[in-house]
């Protein structure tokens, strides 16, 4: 196993004013190169959980360790310069008029010199399949290209961990295609370590982990195949079924021997092509 890079130990969060936790003595571990996904219902406190982890809230209760050095006001800066966010609503994420200048922007915050700024901002955009649009303005741009570049603003920062919260759930599916996509290639090309919150189950089954998030606390752990076997639980946890894994439950309950849940229709529907129709 890799090492750990985000540490989590027991932390509970109360926002000022609220009687009830957000987050209630919440324990994980998040690997170098992994994808974890966060899931759980609206409120289930997954937001409140990325916003600890960049030190936007800190924890009450409990610690947190990001690469090494646990949160504090002191090591705040440091803990954000590891840690990139990119949140759900594309058009409140842009900054600059136009792509270049967007990605610029943080780069510029941080001093970075002009001459390496120039090479990051292409780098960072050629990697999100941005880097022919330098020069358009954010207006000309769909949902899911903007939320590419938003990744680029913050690869170019280079961390070693990106948060995205619900960064694709304002997308229509070819976006949040190009989105997952790209998140894929950055986790395999650049060693990055990605944490994915949202409440769509197909999205988190792409992920190499996921972690289900109940009422602000940690209710289950696991691969997707793992977490996928609660079957009728999610749903009384207030998550969708994704399409493929519903319709094999249904074909096995129809007698069709199929022996796993499929995460993908592609892998359902080989399987049942492979073995099923092909006999
Ligand atoms: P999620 O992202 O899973 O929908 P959140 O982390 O946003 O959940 O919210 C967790 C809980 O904290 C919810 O009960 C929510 O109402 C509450 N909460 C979130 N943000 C605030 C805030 N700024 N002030 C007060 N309560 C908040
Ligand atoms: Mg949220």
């Amino acid at each position: 196993m890799n090492r750990a890079l985000v540490t989590l130990d027991h932390v509970s969060f109360t926002y000022e004013g609220q009687a009830d936790y957000a987050l209630h003595q919440v324990s994980f571990k998040i690997y170098e190169n992994e994808w974890l996904a966060i899931v759980g219902h609206n409120g289930s406190g997954k937001s409140t959980l990325a916003k600890l982890m960049n030190g936007l809230q800190f924890p009450q209760e409990g610690s947190i360790n990001v690469c090494g050095m646990t949160l504090s006001e002191e090591s705040v800066w440091e803990i954000r310069k590891r840690i990139g966010m990119v949140f759900q609503n594309p058009d409140n994420q842009f900054v600059g008029t136009t792509v270049q200048d967007d990605v610029a922007f943080g780069l510029e915050n941080n001093g970075i010199e002009r001459e390496i700024m120039v090479e990051r901002v292409k780098s960072s955009l050629e990697s999100v399949k941005m880097d022919g649009f330098l020069n358009q303005e954010p207006h000309h741009l769909s949902g899911g290209q903007k939320q590419r570049v938003a990744i680029a603003g913050v690869i170019a920062l280079r961390p070693d961990i990106i948060i995205l919260d619900e960064a694709t759930s304002m997308l229509d599916p070819r976006g949040r295609e190009e989105v997952l996509n790209t998140v894929r290639e950055l986790k395999r090309d650049h060693q990055m370590t990605v944490i994915s919150i949202t409440h769509d189950l197909e999205e988190a089954a792409r992920a190499d982990r996921m972690i289900v998030m109940n009422k602000g606390q940690l209710y289950r752990e696991g691969t997707p195949t793992e977490i996928f076997q609660m079957d009728e639980e999610l749903v009384r946890l207030g998550l969708d079924i994704p399409f493929p894994i519903k319709m094999s439950k249904m074909l096995r309950e129809k007698g069709l021997p199929i022996a796993k849940h499929f995460l993908s229709e592609e892998e359902l529907v080989n399987e049942l092509w492979t073995s099923h129709f092909s006999k």
